[in-house]
């Protein structure tokens, strides 16, 4: 049986809000769930969260979910009939004064005053992921007059750029603020931070959750100019993280779609070096939103990611608001398990010229390094409490599966989004020291994981050792 090592995020939205749909994608492969706080009510988050813990349990399956907060993204309020088509060359108003639930095909109110003193005649706003843009023609107290340049549909809510990025400020919202205080008493996985610009976003962030009681881990998404300058500013964001996301649609309107491919392997590879997680997102699979099947260009552009060796490939719309969510899930799994047959998926060449830093690291790459070069490995048990050696261990190319075995909760949950990691809950204290690799390894036998004759290594750090305590790596062969 091959393992999936690619993980997959799929964002819940009006179209997978039911039970029955969100055990569809669970059973096609969803790894990670993700709820973004810019849109649906507090209520309908809780009742995903709920829905998710409940089918995780009853399939026995390692769900991590992530919330996704808002952040300073300025968006258009509503339409009266939710949506609109803007024409080439027509006149559209952005205003603060306009009622928000009124939209029309003339004029739309937005939440975000200072829009109109950060705009000039001549720029170019760009609205939903760059799908419409608009040209400012006029700006007056409380209005942004635009001529359509490219034209569409717009509906609710869609975010508003400016072409060359600089009209979002504050990082941290009072929405995101309260935001942090649903995740926590959720229990979410992971928080989502929009539009960090440096590493110090990222620390008042982690500060909030914190004082709020959540041990959610931190995902930066890279979706400014600003956080991508230069490979210091990059890395400043990313060391203060647990991980990021190639937040592709904010990203490429502020930088430019060109850039896009080259910053994504980049983005990739700097995360990776310091241990962190990364996903690669939006627009994927953006065809599907209307269509059964990916065209060749998103099937290329998931497997692109993968080689690049992202844990995690996402979809936002596909499965939020999309037709065919459960079968972008089922296309995005399996263009994952063929783009890990190539040979450089798990093939390493990382970091043999480095030295490292702490005891755990240590244990968790000579693991990957024995692992890589003795065939008869079949499996990495790592016992682990917080999840970080298994973390270490992932961002190693290998096709040798990494089993965290865990007695918490939230790091089985956790580790689901790391990339070749398979969490398993599994106390260790329960067991005598010398029998647990034995115990371990009949888990696997018991899920034909493992059988006689094939040979695993066990990390482990002396009993009720805290998070960064394994110093011990065994050979074991299953007999
Ligand atoms: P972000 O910049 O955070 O990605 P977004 O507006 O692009 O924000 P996505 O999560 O990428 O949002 O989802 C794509 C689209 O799916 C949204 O623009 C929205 O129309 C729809 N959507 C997503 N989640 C919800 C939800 N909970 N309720 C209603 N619509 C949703
Ligand atoms: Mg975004
Ligand atoms: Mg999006």
């Amino acid at each position: 049986m091959t393992l999936r090592r690619t993980k997959i995020v799929a964002t819940l939205g009006p179209a997978t809000a039911s039970l029955e749909k969100i055990e569809e994608l669970i059973l096609a492969g969803m790894d990670v769930a993700r709820l973004n706080f810019s849109h649906g009510s507090a209520d309908s988050h809780r009742e995903k969260a709920q829905i998710l813990r409940t089918l995780a349990k009853k399939h026995n399956k390692s769900i991590a979910i992530m919330g996704d907060l808002q952040g300073p993204k300025i968006r258009i309020s509503r339409f009266r009939d939710r949506e609109v088509t803007l024409f080439v060359g027509q006149e559209f108003t952005l205003s603060n004064q306009h009622p928000t639930e009124l939209g029309d095909e003339h004029i739309v109110g937005i939440d975000y005053p200072s829009l109109v003193a950060d705009c000039h005649p001549g720029d170019e706003l760009l609205l939903d992921d760059g799908r419409i843009v608009l040209q400012v023609t006029d700006v007056d107290a409380a209005s942004v007059h635009t001529q359509v340049l490219v034209g569409g549909t717009l509906s609710n809510n869609k975010g508003i750029n400016r072409r060359g990025g600089g009209i979002s400020a504050e990082s941290l919202t009072d929405k995101d603020r309260a935001d942090i205080l649903i995740c926590a008493e959720l229990q979410l996985d992971y928080i989502a931070v929009s539009f960090p610009r440096y590493g110090s976003d990222i620390t008042a962030a982690r500060e909030l959750v914190l004082a709020a009681g959540s041990n959610a881990w931190i995902i930066a998404k890279i979706e400014r100019a600003e956080a991508v300058a230069d490979d210091t500013a990059l890395d400043d964001i990313i060391k203060v993280s647990d991980g990021v996301m190639v937040a592709r649609g904010d990203l490429g309107v502020e930088i430019g779609d060109a850039r896009l491919a080259g910053i994504q392997k980049r983005i990739i590879h700097h995360a990776r070096t310091h241990n962190k997680l990364v996903i690669t997102a939006t627009q994927m699979m953006e065809s599907m939103i209307s269509s059964p099947i990916p065209t060749r260009a998103e099937v290329s552009d998931v497997a692109n990611a993968v080689l690049d060796y992202t844990d995690a490939v996402m979809l936002s719309g596909e499965s939020a608001s999309g037709n065919y969510p459960v079968e972008a899930v089922s296309a995005m799994a399996r263009i994952c398990l063929g783009a890990e047959l190539e040979p450089i998926s798990t093939t390493s060449k990382h970091r043999l010229g480095e030295t490292f830093t702490r005891c755990d690291e240590t244990i968790a790459l000579s693991t990957m390094y024995a692992a890589n070069h003795f065939p008869g490995i079949k499996a990495i048990i790592s016992l682990s409490e917080s999840g970080l050696t298994p973390l270490i261990m992932s961002r190693i190319r290998s096709g040798v599966p990494i089993y965290c075995f865990t007695r918490h909760i939230t790091t089985q949950r956790r580790a689901a989004l790391f990339r070749g990691v398979y969490p398993l809950l599994f106390d260790a204290t329960k067991h005598d020291i010398n029998a647990i690799g034995q115990a371990a390894i009949s888990v696997l036998q018991q899920d034909a994981l493992l059988s006689a004759g094939d040979w695993v290594i066990l990390t482990q750090g002396g009993l009720h050792a805290d998070s960064g305590g394994t110093n011990t790596m065994t050979i074991l062969q299953v007999n």
